[in-house]
């Protein structure tokens, strides 16, 4: 039958077609090492922008010293820092009860 004929064909060219398409590294690479590290490197917001908040203590991202005590030492080589609190003083609403920091509007177009 023709009809067969030209099922199986297409049969084994999509059989091939899978097979080729197969190249799984993961076989070799063995269990999942970490990919944590590539998938949040182009994540990055620009500073500044809407995009770079921390929700959880109303900063920017960039400046939250609670979530990356790394940028601790930049505030406080800027004379920044309050001591008693642990944070930049710009940041530290408990010294400074009137302190707004304000969430960048977002640049591209509202919706
Ligand atoms: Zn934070
Ligand atoms: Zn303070």
């Amino acid at each position: 039958m023709k009809t067969t004929a030209t099922q199986l064909a297409l049969f084994v060219v999509v059989i091939v077609g899978l097979s080729a398409c197969r190249k799984d590294p993961v076989q070799a690479a063995g269990p999942r090492t970490a990919p944590a590290a590539t998938e949040h490197a182009p994540a990055q917001p620009e500073p500044g922008s809407h995009d770079d908040w921390c929700d959880e203590h109303q900063v920017p991202e960039s400046l939250c010293t609670r979530c990356n005590p790394a940028l601790a030492a930049a505030f406080k080589a800027t004379n920044d820092w309050c001591v008693e609190h642990g944070l930049p003083e710009s940041q530290c609403r408990i010294c400074n009860p009137k302190l707004k920091i304000e969430r960048p509007p977002k640049k591209d177009g509202a919706k």
